[in-house]
This record gives structure tokens, sequence and C-alpha cells, in this order.
């Protein structure tokens, strides 16, 4: 079993209902505990005209092998209607794997760390409330110098999800 932390997003049918659904199936995963979900942030979209998002982060322990994991997220998107029209287009759900223990992954269709996760508020800062401060990336960064560098703002977290 290794510690996975899941970045969840939607702007889309009510996203935190989305949200809510994903948690139930993380859940139901194979070969997974899930740890525990961070509060629900709102914050605008980074692309002008889009709705507001909700994001959170969830921690996983899993068995599940990083590609075998990928594919149990991306049909959870699809069960909940993700439809991938245009890269970074408003969605009803997007679950990326932020980290992955301590593994670095370069793959044609999976990259962990992920590949922005430091320099997006709205991962940080959920990912802070299940992951300790010294909690090291693979490049021996640790979270509490990543949220050093990124500022808390635009960020609206709720007061329960
Ligand atoms: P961003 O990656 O900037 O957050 P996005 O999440 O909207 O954008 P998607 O359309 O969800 O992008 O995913 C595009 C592809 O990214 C997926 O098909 C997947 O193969 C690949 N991918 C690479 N690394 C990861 C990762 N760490 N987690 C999830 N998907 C990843
Ligand atoms: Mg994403
Ligand atoms: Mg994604």
């Amino acid at each position: 079993m290794e510690r996975i932390y899941i970045g969840m997003g939607s702007n889309l049918a009510d996203p935190d209902e989305q949200l809510r659904s994903a948690v139930e199936a993380l859940v139901q995963l194979p070969h997974s505990a899930l740890v525990g979900v961070s509060a629900f942030y709102q914050s605008d979209s980074l692309l002008p005209g889009q709705p507001r998002y909700t994001n959170a982060v969830a921690a996983l322990d899993s068995g599940l092998e990083p590609l075998e994991l990928l594919d149990a997220l991306q049909a959870i998107e699809n069960e909940q209607g993700r439809e991938r029209l245009e890269r970074w287009g408003p969605r009803t759900l997007d679950l990326d794997i932020l980290l992955y223990g301590d593994r670095l992954i370069d793959q044609p269709r999976l990259k962990v760390p992920h590949y922005q996760m430091q320099e997006r508020a709205f991962v940080l800062y959920p990912l802070a409330e299940l992951a300790p401060a010294q909690l090291r990336l693979p490049d021996g960064r640790t979270l509490r110098a990543l949220l050093a560098a990124c500022p808390f703002v635009g960020l609206e977290r709720l007061p329960q999800n």
C-alpha cells in the first residue's frame, strides 16, 4: 500500500455534489482505503468565462499500480459525465493524481507529481489539511516550502463539505 493524494475539481452540474459523489466512488475502489478528504474550496476559474470551481484533495492508501489507478479515476470521471471537448474546458469532474508515495512517474499517460501542483493554491491548501508540512516531493522540496511560495489568494474554504 502506498499513500496517494488525489486532486478533485468540478465547475459544472453542481460542483459540490460532484465532489461528494466522487468521494463515494473513491471509497469503492478495489485494494484501496480512503484515508481522508479535505474541506472543499471554491475559486474563480483561471480561464475567463468559466463557472467557479470547487476543489478538494483526497488521501488514499492503495495497492493499485499507478496506471490501474489512473484507469479507475478516469472511469469515475466518465461515470460522472466528463466530456473532453477542449483542454482545460469546464468539467463535471477532474481527478488528478498529485502524489503517489514518493514515486517519480514520467510516462505518456501519467506524470507524477502532477506538473502544476506547486503553482495551484486550490491543490496545495487542501493537501496541507491531509499531509504533514514536512512531506517531501520526490525532488526534495517540502510541502511547507511550496505553500510559502504560493499565497492563499482567491480561495474560499467552505465551512463543511
Ligand atoms: P491539468 O493536467 O492541467 O490539471 P486536466 O486535469 O484538465 O488538466 P485532463 O483532461 O483531466 O487534464 O487529463 C489529460 C491527460 O493527462 C489524461 O488523459 C492523463 O492521461 C494525463 N495525465 C498525466 N499525468 C496525470 C496525473 N498525474 N493525473 C491525472 N492525469 C494525468
Ligand atoms: Mg486537472
Ligand atoms: Mg485531469
